[in-house]
């Protein structure tokens, strides 16, 4: 009789994506669990330059001998007008390949059994990176790392690779009735 192979457990690819809030909480959320276990997990932030993401304080300061914390991307904040930059640069550009050279230089070392890439379905969307180099990147992790992809508009070839992808449905947010995103509980 054949012998049937259980199936991959551990090194899949989850996928966080929607226009619902809860995408990169959930990454966090995973995150947490995986410390509790005394993996060492590593964040790449794709287009998140900028200091104002609480959970980073408390990753890198607080867990320093598990986590590491890698931000790429200018800050879309202006400092000044305090308003949203749009639109995509020369500069955004070479911020996303310096993240995914990170991220390739991580799954080289295969330290980090968590790898968690805030944004990459957004900053590829956008055109900041070819879903072809990042799905190549993908292919190349070594099997025991899991990876969590989150941001909105996910390449169709991202959710094809992935075990799991989760799509966030925006029922209600308070921000819609003006409410602005809150210290501590949005970032
Ligand atoms: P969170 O970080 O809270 O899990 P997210 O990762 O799902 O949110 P992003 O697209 O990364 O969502 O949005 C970043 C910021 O915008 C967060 O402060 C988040 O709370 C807020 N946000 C999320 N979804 C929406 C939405 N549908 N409309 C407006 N703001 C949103
Ligand atoms: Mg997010």
């Amino acid at each position: 009789m054949q012998r049937v192979e259980p199936p991959k457990s551990i090194g899949l690819i989850q996928v966080f994506t929607g226009n619902g809030k809860g995408k990169t909480t959930a990454a966090l959320g995973t995150a947490m669990r995986a410390l509790a276990k005394g993996w060492k997990v590593a964040f790449v932030y794709f287009d998140k330059g900028g200091s104002h993401y609480a959970e980073r304080e408390v990753l890198a300061d607080r867990f320093t001998d598990l986590v590491s914390v890698y931000p790429t991307g200018l800050d879309r904040i202006d400092p000044i007008t305090n308003k949203f930059r749009f639109g995509v640069t020369e500069e955004d550009k070479t911020e996303a390949e310096r993240g995914l050279q990170i991220v390739r230089d991580l799954f080289k070392k295969g330290e980090h059994r968590l790898i968690v890439l805030d944004e990459i379905n957004s900053t590829t969307d956008l055109g900041m990176l070819s879903p072809d180099h990042v799905v190549d990147v993908l292919h190349m992790r070594p099997d025991h790392i899991e990876v969590i992809l989150t941001g909105r508009n996910c390449p169709e070839s991202f959710k094809e690779l992935a075990d799991l992808v989760t799509d966030m449905t925006l029922v209600k947010h308070y921000f819609y009735k003006g409410v602005p995103a809150r210290d501590g509980l949005d970032y």
